[in-house]
């Protein structure tokens, strides 16, 4: 029982080991305990690990600048947290994607993804969870200013200032900066935004857990930047910089690096710009390679992962069919109709069908076996047409096939059917000049309304059919349980 725990245990372990490996901006240390966390079982209350691993894959991938990835991974993120009703998760995720979106500027679906993580946050009203609708609401507000909608903005705020006093939590403390700092410009505080500014950069010198904040870090010293606040961008500049420098994580070194690069060009000396563009371009360079390998690792991901589908669904479907028809192996047909037969009913009437090919071995011999095998895909093809309700159909092998017909409620009507088919398979022309035909012997048994055995309904199938070869071959005859045969036409 102990060893039991401490395996469903394990995945939190494997978890956090990733979670380390990510914080260090180690992309293969990271892909490696994150998939293995996934592969693993786990205990109920760790089934939320499922998403926080895809979530932390996505972020992961958008840092390195594989956007399809990411918005892969946040989707699988989501639908886990979904599956087990894990609200902070499907929360997380949906920020996350609305994120994705607005670092691509995509702002109107970025809007819809942060609204809809703030209904689910907002769903149930019993247990709110203040960090998550403090989260949401600074998303919505600061995705407003960069619309220019500060009215918006401005309402959502009262909501933050009023969810930020209660928790006062630190983690929010970059999002909830960013969001202040555009609304104290847009007001003219400029006082406001150094204070700010500098908060942040003394967080910032702190902070051991920048890595999952960066891209906040980054949009605070952009928006700086972009407000002509030259000190505190430099300052903060050198701080990330020096951060990421020995992370994989492309994206935001080249996102970091362009930043440098604008603000060499307009407060620093000619030199410095140039070192900084080198740089940038030696970073796009890197930047281009690992993209390349992420992507080519990421498809084997899914490819090899599709493969091994399709590789299931082909072996299974070559367990149960015959390859060259499509038709029910022997071994399918079997189980098949002894699970039709299990549902017994003195009311029903079954009926078999046992089906052979004429001089089939003469055919062959005569005009060859392609000819051979045309006329058995003829056949499975007419027979498929043919017998498609309460019918399963099967290739017994060689040139032998068999239907069972199931709720059998017109025998007359069900006879009259199989005859015709007889008959008009034997009209269709083959080969060349569509002038060789073929006959088919056809053996038919029933249990009317009694309790039968499909081997005991085959043989008597088969019986039929013996007697349809001995009378002559080319028609069907009949095998009633009771009576035996009674008749051929
Ligand atoms: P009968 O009227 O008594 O049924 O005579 P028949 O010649 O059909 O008798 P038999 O059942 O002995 O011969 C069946 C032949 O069908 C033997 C085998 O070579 C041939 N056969 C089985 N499967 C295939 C196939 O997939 N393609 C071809 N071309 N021939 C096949
Ligand atoms: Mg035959």
């Amino acid at each position: 029982m102990e060893k039991e725990t401490a395996k469903l245990e394990m995945a939190d372990a494997v978890f956090r080991r990733g979670a380390e490996a990510f914080a260090l901006g180690k992309y293969q240390d990271t892909i490696k305990e994150m998939t293995l966390c996934l592969s693993m079982e786990k205990a109920e209350e760790y089934q939320y690990l499922d998403t926080d691993a895809y979530n932390m894959l996505g972020m992961l991938f958008s840092f390195s600048g594989y956007e399809t990835a990411a918005l892969d991974y946040y989707l699988l993120a989501l639908e886990a947290a979904q599956k087990i009703e894990n609200i902070s998760g499907e929360v997380s995720s949906l920020l996350n994607i609305g994120l994705l979106y607005q670092g691509c500027k995509e702002y109107s679906r970025a809007m819809s993804y942060y609204k809809r993580a703030k209904e689910v946050a907002e769903h149930d009203l019993r247990s709110h969870d203040i960090l998550l609708l403090l989260y949401t609401s600074i998303q919505i507000a600061q995705l407003y200013c960069r619309m220019e909608q500060f009215s918006e903005a401005r309402r959502f705020y009262t909501e933050v200032d009023n969810y930020y006093r209660i928790v006062m939590k630190d983690e929010f403390l970059l999002p909830k900066a960013i969001l202040d700092i555009l609304l104290a410009q847009e007001a003219g505080t400029y006082e406001k935004v150094h204070a700010l500014a500098e908060e942040v950069t003394e967080h910032l010198q702190q902070d051991e857990q920048y890595v999952e904040q960066i891209d906040f870090y980054a949009d605070v010293c952009e928006l700086l930047f972009g407000y002509g606040y030259a000190k505190e961008t430099q300052r903060i500049l050198l701080l990330l910089s020096e951060k990421i420098k020995d992370t994989d994580f492309f994206r935001l070194k080249m996102r970091v690096g362009l930043i440098e690069t604008d603000y060499q060009k307009i407060y620093g000396k000619e030199e410095d710009y140039k070192e900084s563009c080198m740089r940038y371009i030696v970073l796009h360079e890197q930047y281009e390679k690992a993209l390349h390998q992420l992507q080519r690792e990421n498809l084997e991901n899914v490819d090899g992962l599709q493969r091994l589908e399709e590789q299931k669904r082909e072996f299974e479907r070559r367990s149960i069919c015959d390859l060259a028809t499509g038709l029910l192996n022997k071994k399918a047909f079997r189980h098949e109709v002894e699970k039709e037969l299990l549902e017994y009913s003195r009311a029903t009437t079954n009926a078999m069908v046992f089906l052979d090919i004429d001089n089939f071995k003469l055919m062959n011999d005569s005009y060859g076996h392609l000819l051979g095998d045309e006329v058995i895909r003829m056949l499975a093809d007419k027979i498929k047409t043919y017998f498609k309700d309460n019918c399963i159909c099967g290739r017994f092998g060689g040139d032998e096939f068999t239907i069972f017909i199931s709720k059998v409620e017109d025998i007359l009507g069900i006879e009259e059917h199989i005859e015709k088919f007889r008959e008009e398979f034997a009209r269709i022309g083959f080969g060349k000049g569509s002038n060789i035909h073929a006959t088919l012997s056809i053996g038919v048994s029933y249990n009317k309304g009694m309790r039968v055995s499909y081997q005991a309904l085959l043989s008597c199938a088969d019986e039929a059919l013996e007697k349809a070869k001995e009378y002559g071959k080319n028609r069907v005859s009949f095998y009633e349980i009771k009576r035996g045969i009674h008749g051929y036409v």
